[in-house]
């Protein structure tokens, strides 16, 4: 399937500053937003496409692969899980326009953040990481209500047990949570000793990761159920891990593709040469044609990144810097001056 330029996709132009970008995503995705066309496959589609379109061309340095490699610098992992993915991605975007919010109901477990720093050969290869960390409970004395064990809590007597307190106010009447009860209606006179009233109980969680070959700086992988556990018959919260990995010392990676520089000397460009790349695999000898141009690209196939959960890899791209000598001999100058003259039209 062709993909369809970026720029057309969001009805830009190629100049288009950050700020005409921004609007006109806003415009494309609130014509084609999902819940404005119930079951409407093609928009839902273009409203994807839109997403991954803001997705690079708001990214500075996304963009400029863009605009030099086109969709091949950041295919891959570009697409979205889900709706919310992309909401999440774009709340700044959207604010509060469609409401993004979801509530667990105040007596689920929270979710929880980890960050896991790898290696550069980690996330290209895959690894599997033993993470500790420490998380919140149902505590084990009291169960979760906070109130030792043989006594029972009281009426809150400030609201009267309902959790909140209404006050007038010329015409209205406000209704804000009650400030000693904390909106639960009860105060406990004998707290849990194990949990000191709060209900919960800390524990360390041990548990092991496997990371796919080919992660991305910067994902995530969502543990469900990992997270803080939730009171009662609520469900446990979610661990979000947040993968980030080192930098490649030579090259610069784009999902699978891999990009650096490739500096040769003028001789070498004009009259071709067979040189000696480092690739993730270890040495490589490539050849350079006679007559190479400054920012010529030369593609290895497949020595790049594994495609994350797909098949194959992705590519090295080299560009071609030619460096001009800062000093010379004389007798090199000698050879470059005759040189010049031959290359002038005779007349
Ligand atoms: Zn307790
Ligand atoms: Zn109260």
């Amino acid at each position: 399937m062709n993909k369809r330029c970026y720029y057309e996709v969001l009805e830009v132009t190629k100049s288009a500053d950050d700020e005409e970008i921004k609007k006109a995503y806003r415009r494309v995705a609130m014509r084609c937003h999902p819940d404005k066309n119930p079951g409407d496959k093609k928009a839902e589609e273009e409203f994807k496409e839109a997403a991954e379109a803001y997705q690079v061309l708001s990214d500075p340095q996304k963009r400029q692969m863009y605009d030099r490699y086109g969709h091949e610098a950041i295919k891959g992992n570009q697409g979205f899980a889900g709706f919310e993915d992309i909401f999440s991605s774009f709340g700044s975007v959207f604010g509060d326009i469609f409401g993004t919010g979801r509530d667990r109901g105040n007596r689920s477990g929270k979710d929880l953040r980890y960050e896991l720093n790898i290696s550069f050969t980690e996330a290209v290869f895959g690894t599997e990481k033993k993470i500790e960390f420490e998380r919140l409970k149902e505590c084990s004395t009291c169960h979760g209500s906070g109130i030792k064990k043989g006594t029972s809590p009281e009426k809150c007597p400030y609201c009267g047990g309902t959790g909140y307190i209404s006050q007038s106010a010329g015409f209205f009447s406000v209704r804000s949570t009650c400030r000693r009860c904390g909106g639960g209606g009860v105060l406990i006179k004998n707290p849990c000793d194990n949990c000191n009233g709060t209900g919960k109980e800390r524990e360390k969680r041990k548990i092991k990761i496997t990371i796919p070959a080919g992660v991305e700086s910067g994902s995530r992988m969502l543990l469900r159920g990992e997270g803080e556990g939730g009171i009662g018959a609520a469900p446990a919260g979610d661990l979000h891990v947040f993968i980030f990995h080192e930098q490649h010392e030579i090259y610069e990676r784009r999902h699978e593709h891999l990009f650096a520089r490739l500096p040769i000397s003028f001789t070498q460009a004009a009259l071709g040469d067979t040189i000696t790349v480092t690739t993730l695999e270890g040495e490589e000898k490539i050849k350079i044609p006679a007559g190479t141009q400054n920012g010529e690209v030369f593609r290895l196939d497949a020595r790049g990144v594994k495609r994350l959960n797909s098949f194959g890899r992705g590519d090295i791209y080299l560009e071609v810097i030619v460096e001009v000598p800062k000093k010379l001999t004389e007798y090199q100058k000698k050879l470059l001056r005759d040189f010049a003259k031959e290359e002038r039209p005779r007349s």
